[in-house]
């Protein structure tokens, strides 16, 4: 199952990297245009590649897109400014692809005071018995460079100590136990190496290996059924508001055999709330019954609580003639780059409750910053990955429908990172059935949660 996972995440990946070849196709072919409002879409497209790239820290990307932005802003008379010094200093650099995970931690200061670049900090993402096997997952591959392996064994002493020094940090605490092994402990030995001691009173004929994100250790001890419960760390003090899309007299859409969103997102956000709670997490709904709600009542909601994250949960819906083709799981986020498809359906979803927002789209563009943004992407990729990891593992053909950004209303005025969730398509028959089947919702609950954790392991 973890070989699963990691190839659903690799996957993904590749799912993202090929639609941002499109997108930038598209935009290139839009910045040769004489229509200044193709020239705008160059430009909107651009930035919202760009963007996702510095998440991703995929340097060759964001130069790419960042030459765009440049070259389009300037034919729109947009101050490019910004962008153009940035361009400046990817052209100084040799451009190769870096991911850093951690960009705080990963920059120190030399005697001289410069920021200097560390290569990227590996982080340990779960602790798992695999049968008899431990199984340690990281979020980036490891190499035999990366583990340091030796043993202790002092038979007199009746105490044999297996060691493992990997170079990784930690983000959680593991509590790791096995009835035939006296102590398992894990821990950040020193600045950038956590350390792995399995003790036990007789000898064992451990082994290991490496494959790609996992240390597999082969112990000799008899299986272990129950997966490990780790409650997260960080769930202690995060607070979180989830938003059951519509209710009351605004169904949201009305789908096969006439299912409503507006119950199918309440019950599914219902569990959902029920297994944060369960993990440590402070919950609050926006409704947890069938009554109507403004958008903006949802984020002043979610603002009042000082909530840490906001997420909206919607089902997706087609005109008749398209039920059969469109399904899938997608995640957005808020933001002024937009797709057409982002823009489809943020329409659908801003229809019904547009008060409060009289300003127009200049009052929302001034208040998003840039960081909020960034914090709300990685949010979404996380939420989208812990979903399809988790549904793919227990359905069929679960259709990943990516990561968007686009203008939610639902989203506007949040203070905090903040997606909408799509949770499939009720127009489809076969997804309509899944999304009132309770066992589905139960998983995408837990789904939802996984990509929650997920998000705050890496950032706490
Ligand atoms: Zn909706």
């Amino acid at each position: 199952m973890l070989r699963f996972f990691v190839s659903v995440i690799v996957f993904a990946a590749l799912c993202f990297a090929g639609t941002d070849a499109e997108l930038l196709k598209h935009a290139d072919a839009n910045l040769k245009s004489s229509s200044k409002n193709d020239q705008f879409k160059a430009y909107d497209t651009y930035k919202q590649v760009y963007l996702k790239a510095l998440v991703e820290g995929n340097d060759k990307v964001c130069k790419r897109c960042l030459q765009g932005i440049v070259t389009s802003g300037r034919m729109l008379h947009i101050d490019v400014d910004k962008y153009s010094k940035k361009l400046s200093k990817y052209k100084q650099a040799p451009s190769k692809k870096t991911v850093v995970h951690r960009k705080k931690k990963s920059r120190t200061k030399t005697a001289s005071g410069k920021n200097i670049k560390l290569s990227s900090q590996r982080a340990l993402e779960s602790v798992q018995w695999n049968g008899g096997d431990l199984v340690l997952a990281f979020d980036s591959p490891l190499k035999a460079k990366d583990v340091n392996y030796f043993s202790i064994q002092e038979k007199k002493k009746r105490r044999f100590r297996y060691i493992f020094d990997i170079h990784s940090i930690q983000t959680k605490n593991h509590t790791i136990k096995h009835r035939e092994i006296k102590r398992i402990k894990l821990g950040q030995y020193k600045s950038g190496t956590l350390r792995l001691v399995i003790e036990s009173t007789k000898k064992l004929p451990l082994h290991f290996k490496l494959d790609n994100e996992l240390l597999v250790i082969m112990l000799g001890v008899k299986r272990v059924k129950a997966p490990l419960a780790n409650k997260p760390m960080h769930a202690k003090n995060k607070t979180i508001v989830i938003d059951p899309g519509h209710g009351g007299k605004d169904a949201g859409a009305v789908g096969y055999k006439r299912y409503f969103e507006k119950n199918v997102v309440l019950q599914i956000a219902k569990k959902f709330a029920e297994i944060l709670k369960k993990d440590g997490y402070k919950v609050y709904m926006t409704r947890s019954s069938d009554k109507f709600i403004s958008l903006r009542q949802r984020t002043a909601f979610a603002n009042r609580k000082k909530a840490d994250l906001f997420i909206s949960i919607h089902a997706n819906a087609v005109p008749k003639k398209n039920t059969k083709k469109a399904h899938g799981i997608e995640t957005y986020f808020l933001s002024t780059a937009r797709s057409g498809r982002a823009e489809r359906i943020a329409a659908k979803e801003n229809a019904v409750d547009m008060r409060g927002f009289k300003g127009g789209q200049k009052g929302y563009l001034e208040g998003m910053t840039n960081r909020k943004t960034i914090a709300s992407h990685k949010l979404a990729i996380d939420i989208q990955q812990g979903i399809l990891s988790k549904m793919r593992a227990h359905y069929s053909d679960v259709k990943d429908g990516g990561v968007r950004g686009g203008p939610f209303w639902v989203l506007v005025g949040a203070q905090m990172p903040s997606v909408l969730v799509e949770v499939g398509f009720i127009s489809h028959p076969k997804e309509a059935r899944r999304l009132v089947n309770r066992r589905y919702q139960k998983y995408f609950a837990q789904s939802l949660a996984d990509g929650v954790n997920r998000y705050f392991s890496k950032n706490p």
